[in-house]
């Protein structure tokens, strides 16, 4: 009997009558023959207001009980899930991350699942009974309770479903798939039947949230079949697939965003050889990730304007690290801007089309949208830009690549 994985986010599981029209896609999958494991994230909103409580208390000052607290909204859904299942006649029962368990390292709230013991919930899956698994939870070794980061029950699902061998794992959530660009800003945005692994990495990465971006890694190295579908409409959804399975490719598939992103300028850097690795290495030791970089050589050679982006949230922490080795560094001021978002425009196709880039610029000229930094890799052009362009930026680059719905 073949097995499937059935992930429902907040949105799915909001309240009592949502988990009861998820638990109608559980029970129609056991119906057509299938064994069934589910996972569950927590109430929408819930994540979000166990963080503030924290927060209330103090910021930072333990994550371990942070994420004893954080984890703990997946445990009402599942429970929640198992109850309603069993009112219609579906033996079911919730379970843990330290239950089944999920074990990881000691990297709290963005911990990194190390094994997945496969063999509680086989034995539950094999007496007939359907787990509800919490998802965004795991275990260290030493038995306290981690989570696995922002979005993570989607990672939680794939590992889940690699561990089980699960035919396919089905991501549950409030859109019918994965659009051409998120379909709550571009009214235009389609729906695509499959998408490259690849290509929704990087639309992962770039910001668009349908996909917590190491699902779709842990997805890709273990060979996981994900399909992302709606809750609530019963379409199909989207496939992550091969390459090879795709038959007609466009260039650009898809247009991800990114409000994530701050913005640093080291005005008048003295431009010397070592200058970059003294500003980078003290951010690198803070756990600070730098991701644009953009230098320019000042007229007279010897001082350079150096700018890169640091996650929002990192931003003051960046400053602090920069002002206490700013005496070695000696640039004239630093010019900080979280006011910009991130468009990255993403393709296979991009590998064998020129052009792309300079499509992306002109459709933005032609806004009068100003680009501040530009990065890219072999599939992905990014762009930083003011965030008051975000929605006018993103309508202009959906048209201009032609995937506005009507074409
Ligand atoms: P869940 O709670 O089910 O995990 P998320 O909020 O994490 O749901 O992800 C679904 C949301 O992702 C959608 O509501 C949509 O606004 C957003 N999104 C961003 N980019 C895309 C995209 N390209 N395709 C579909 N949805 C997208
Ligand atoms: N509940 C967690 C969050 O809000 C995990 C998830 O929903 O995927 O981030
Ligand atoms: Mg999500």
């Amino acid at each position: 009997m073949s097995l499937i994985v059935q992930k429902f986010g907040g949105t799915s599981v909001g309240d009592l009558e949502r988990i009861a029209k998820a638990a109608v896609h559980v029970k129609r999958a056991i119906d057509d023959g299938h064994q069934v494991a589910v996972v569950v994230s927590a109430m929408s909103g819930e994540t979000d207001r166990l963080v503030g409580l924290v927060d209330g208390v103090e910021k930072d000052l333990d994550r371990q009980e942070h994420d004893a607290i954080v984890a703990s909204g997946e445990q009402v859904t599942a429970g929640l899930m198992a109850l309603t299942l069993q009112k219609m006649g579906v033996p079911s029962r919730s379970w843990q991350g330290w239950q089944v368990p999920v074990i990881t390292d000691e990297s709290h709230s963005r911990a990194r699942v190390q094994e997945v013991k496969p063999h509680n919930l086989n034995a539950c899956i094999d007496a007939g009974v359907v787990p509800i698994v919490t998802g965004f939870q795991g275990v260290t070794q030493e038995g306290r309770i981690t989570t696995l980061g922002r979005g993570g029950s989607d990672l939680s699902a794939v590992i889940l479903a690699a561990a089980l061998g699960a035919e396919r794992c089905d991501i549950f959530t409030d859109v019918e798939g994965v659009f051409t660009c998120d379909p709550r800003v571009v009214a235009k945005a389609h729906k695509l039947d499959k998408i490259t692994y690849e290509e929704m990495l990087e639309m992962a990465s770039q910001g668009a949230k349908v996909l917590h971006t190491r699902s779709v890694a842990t997805a890709m190295n273990h060979h996981v079949r994900l399909q992302v579908l709606s809750t609530f409409t019963g379409a199909p959804g989207t496939l992550v697939v091969d390459e090879d399975e795709i038959v007609e490719q466009k260039v650009v598939s898809g247009i991800a965003y990114s409000r994530d992103d701050a913005k640093i300028t080291m005005v008048g850097l003295p431009d010397r050889p070592g200058v970059a690795a003294s500003l980078f290495g003290p951010l690198a030791d803070a756990d600070i990730n730098v991701d644009m970089i953009v230098q320019n050589i000042s007229p007279d050679g010897d001082a350079t304007d150096l700018t890169f982006t640091v996650a929002k949230g990192d931003l003051d922490k960046a400053l602090q690290v920069i002002h206490d080795s700013n005496g070695n560094l000696g640039a004239r001021r630093i010019e900080p801007d979280p006011d910009v978002v991130k468009v990255s425009v993403i393709g296979v196709g991009m590998r064998s089309h020129a052009g792309v880039a300079g499509s992306m610029f002109e459709a933005l000229a032609e806004k009068g949208i100003n680009i501040q930094l530009i990065s890219t890799s072999e599939i992905k052009i990014s762009v930083l830009i003011s965030e008051d362009y975000l929605e006018l930026a993103l309508r202009a680059l959906h048209t201009a690549y032609g995937l506005d719905t009507d074409e």
